[in-house]
Protein backbone atom coordinates (compact mmCIF):
# COMPACT_ATOMS: atom_id res chain seq x y z
CA UNK A 1 0.00 0.00 0.00
CA UNK A 2 3.06 2.49 0.64
CA UNK A 3 4.31 2.05 -2.31
CA UNK A 4 1.52 3.57 -4.61
CA UNK A 5 2.43 7.01 -3.28
CA UNK A 6 6.32 6.96 -3.93
CA UNK A 7 6.64 4.90 -7.16
CA UNK A 8 3.36 7.22 -8.92
CA UNK A 9 5.01 9.84 -10.76
CA UNK A 10 3.65 8.68 -14.25
CA UNK A 11 -0.04 8.44 -12.85
CA UNK A 12 0.22 12.17 -10.91
CA UNK A 13 1.78 14.03 -14.26
CA UNK A 14 -1.41 14.12 -15.95
CA UNK A 15 -3.82 15.08 -13.78
CA UNK A 16 -1.10 17.94 -12.62
CA UNK A 17 -0.33 18.97 -16.40
CA UNK A 18 -4.40 19.24 -16.38
CA UNK A 19 -4.45 21.48 -13.10
CA UNK A 20 -2.09 23.22 -14.55
CA UNK A 21 -3.92 24.60 -17.36
CA UNK A 22 -7.06 25.16 -15.17
CA UNK A 23 -4.63 27.59 -13.53
CA UNK A 24 -3.39 29.57 -16.38
CA UNK A 25 -7.17 31.02 -17.34
CA UNK A 26 -7.43 31.94 -13.03
CA UNK A 27 -4.19 33.64 -12.95
CA UNK A 28 -5.33 35.75 -16.51
CA UNK A 29 -8.37 37.26 -14.58
CA UNK A 30 -6.57 37.52 -10.95
CA UNK A 31 -3.97 39.60 -13.75
CA UNK A 32 -6.92 41.49 -15.27
CA UNK A 33 -8.86 42.33 -12.45
CA UNK A 34 -5.88 43.69 -10.44
CA UNK A 35 -5.01 45.71 -13.12
CA UNK A 36 -8.26 47.14 -13.35
CA UNK A 37 -8.83 48.25 -9.54
CA UNK A 38 -5.13 49.49 -10.13
CA UNK A 39 -6.52 51.56 -12.64
CA UNK A 40 -9.82 52.70 -10.95
CA UNK A 41 -7.49 53.13 -7.70
CA UNK A 42 -5.38 55.70 -9.65
CA UNK A 43 -8.20 57.43 -11.38
CA UNK A 44 -10.96 57.71 -8.38
CA UNK A 45 -9.48 57.69 -4.89
CA UNK A 46 -10.56 55.66 -2.00
CA UNK A 47 -13.49 56.58 -0.18
CA UNK A 48 -12.27 58.81 2.71
CA UNK A 49 -12.10 56.47 6.27
CA UNK A 50 -11.02 56.93 9.44
CA UNK A 51 -7.49 56.55 10.01
CA UNK A 52 -5.49 53.74 11.73
CA UNK A 53 -4.41 54.10 15.39
CA UNK A 54 -2.02 52.12 16.75
CA UNK A 55 -2.44 52.62 20.19
CA UNK A 56 0.65 52.69 22.68
CA UNK A 57 2.37 53.61 19.26
CA UNK A 58 0.99 56.39 17.71
CA UNK A 59 2.27 59.78 17.70
CA UNK A 60 0.06 62.91 18.28
CA UNK A 61 0.73 64.81 15.14
CA UNK A 62 0.19 68.14 17.42
CA UNK A 63 1.98 67.40 20.96
CA UNK A 64 4.31 64.10 19.82
CA UNK A 65 2.59 62.44 22.66
CA UNK A 66 1.75 58.59 22.51
CA UNK A 67 -1.34 58.40 21.28
CA UNK A 68 -2.96 55.41 24.48
CA UNK A 69 -6.39 56.65 25.71
CA UNK A 70 -8.87 55.57 22.41
CA UNK A 71 -11.83 57.32 24.26
CA UNK A 72 -10.15 61.11 23.48
CA UNK A 73 -8.63 60.64 20.39
CA UNK A 74 -9.12 62.15 17.34
CA UNK A 75 -8.01 62.14 13.62
CA UNK A 76 -8.43 63.79 10.17
CA UNK A 77 -6.92 62.85 6.52
CA UNK A 78 -4.68 65.45 4.73
CA UNK A 79 -4.78 65.77 1.01
CA UNK A 80 -0.89 67.45 0.33
CA UNK A 81 -0.25 69.55 -2.59
CA UNK A 82 0.40 66.44 -4.67
CA UNK A 83 -2.73 65.03 -4.35
CA UNK A 84 -1.43 62.16 -1.36
CA UNK A 85 -3.77 61.60 1.12
CA UNK A 86 -2.25 61.40 4.71
CA UNK A 87 -3.66 60.46 8.11
CA UNK A 88 -2.65 62.30 10.88
CA UNK A 89 -3.89 61.15 14.72
CA UNK A 90 -4.16 63.14 17.84
CA UNK A 91 -4.46 62.18 21.67
CA UNK A 92 -6.55 64.78 22.50
CA UNK A 93 -9.61 66.69 20.41
CA UNK A 94 -8.06 69.66 21.42
CA UNK A 95 -4.65 68.75 19.72
CA UNK A 96 -6.93 68.74 16.33
CA UNK A 97 -7.88 71.83 16.73
CA UNK A 98 -4.97 73.32 17.45
CA UNK A 99 -3.23 71.09 14.53
CA UNK A 100 -6.00 72.36 12.07
CA UNK A 101 -4.94 76.21 13.04
CA UNK A 102 -1.98 75.92 12.37
CA UNK A 103 -1.12 73.24 9.95
CA UNK A 104 0.07 74.29 6.23
CA UNK A 105 0.88 70.58 5.36
CA UNK A 106 -2.20 70.20 2.71
CA UNK A 107 -5.81 70.92 2.55
CA UNK A 108 -7.90 68.70 5.29
CA UNK A 109 -10.59 66.45 3.62
CA UNK A 110 -12.05 64.77 6.73
CA UNK A 111 -12.28 65.22 10.62
CA UNK A 112 -12.86 61.76 13.02
CA UNK A 113 -13.52 62.23 16.80
CA UNK A 114 -14.14 58.55 19.22
CA UNK A 115 -17.06 58.45 20.50
CA UNK A 116 -16.27 58.53 24.20
CA UNK A 117 -18.70 55.68 25.08
CA UNK A 118 -18.44 53.19 22.50
CA UNK A 119 -14.78 54.35 21.49
CA UNK A 120 -16.09 54.58 17.56
CA UNK A 121 -15.12 56.86 15.69
CA UNK A 122 -17.68 59.52 14.49
CA UNK A 123 -17.14 62.34 11.97
CA UNK A 124 -16.52 65.04 13.42
CA UNK A 125 -19.96 67.34 12.34
CA UNK A 126 -22.22 64.05 13.32
CA UNK A 127 -19.98 64.48 17.00
CA UNK A 128 -22.06 66.18 19.66
CA UNK A 129 -18.52 67.79 21.74
CA UNK A 130 -17.86 68.30 25.01
CA UNK A 131 -15.79 70.87 26.69
CA UNK A 132 -15.65 70.91 30.59
CA UNK A 133 -12.78 70.94 32.79
CA UNK A 134 -14.07 67.65 34.81
CA UNK A 135 -12.79 65.87 31.50
CA UNK A 136 -9.56 64.64 31.93
CA UNK A 137 -8.42 64.21 28.37
CA UNK A 138 -4.68 63.55 27.93
CA UNK A 139 -3.54 67.01 27.31
CA UNK A 140 -6.24 68.43 29.79
CA UNK A 141 -7.71 70.73 26.88
CA UNK A 142 -11.10 69.01 28.62
CA UNK A 143 -12.55 67.83 25.39
CA UNK A 144 -14.66 64.06 25.01
CA UNK A 145 -17.07 63.03 22.07
CA UNK A 146 -20.42 61.66 21.69
CA UNK A 147 -22.84 60.46 19.45
CA UNK A 148 -25.73 61.71 20.27
CA UNK A 149 -27.15 64.77 22.27
CA UNK A 150 -28.71 63.10 24.89
CA UNK A 151 -25.07 60.83 25.45
CA UNK A 152 -23.50 64.49 25.34
CA UNK A 153 -25.85 65.99 27.56
CA UNK A 154 -25.03 63.12 30.35
CA UNK A 155 -21.24 63.63 29.47
CA UNK A 156 -21.30 67.32 30.30
CA UNK A 157 -23.31 66.41 33.67
CA UNK A 158 -26.40 68.27 32.72
CA UNK A 159 -24.58 71.50 31.78
CA UNK A 160 -26.00 72.76 28.78
CA UNK A 161 -23.00 75.19 28.15
CA UNK A 162 -20.73 72.21 27.83
CA UNK A 163 -21.87 71.17 24.53
CA UNK A 164 -19.96 72.62 21.53
CA UNK A 165 -18.84 71.60 17.83
CA UNK A 166 -15.82 71.12 15.75
CA UNK A 167 -16.50 74.30 13.80
CA UNK A 168 -16.81 76.25 17.41
CA UNK A 169 -13.10 75.68 18.59
CA UNK A 170 -11.85 75.97 16.03
CA UNK A 171 -13.01 79.60 15.70
CA UNK A 172 -12.23 80.21 19.30
CA UNK A 173 -8.53 80.99 19.59
CA UNK A 174 -7.74 79.31 22.58
CA UNK A 175 -9.19 75.51 22.88
CA UNK A 176 -7.59 75.09 26.14
CA UNK A 177 -9.41 77.94 27.96
CA UNK A 178 -12.12 75.08 29.66
CA UNK A 179 -8.69 74.48 31.94
CA UNK A 180 -6.36 77.60 31.04
CA UNK A 181 -9.67 80.10 32.91
CA UNK A 182 -9.66 78.13 36.28
CA UNK A 183 -5.84 78.28 36.39
CA UNK A 184 -6.22 81.38 35.49
CA UNK A 185 -8.51 82.47 38.32
CA UNK A 186 -7.23 80.51 41.02
CA UNK A 187 -3.27 81.20 41.04
CA UNK A 188 -1.37 79.08 43.35
ZN1 LIG B 1 -1.55 65.71 21.35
Amino acid sequence: MRSNSTNAPHDTAVPDARREKGIIPFSWAFLVITSALVLSACNRQQPLAPPEVQYGQSECADCGMIVSDQRYAAGLILETAQGERVPRVFDDIGCMVKYEQHQKDGKVLAHYVKDYQTNQWLAVEQAVLVHRQQIQSPMGYGLAAAGSREDAQKLAAGDANALTDFATLLRDDKPKAANADAAASTPQ
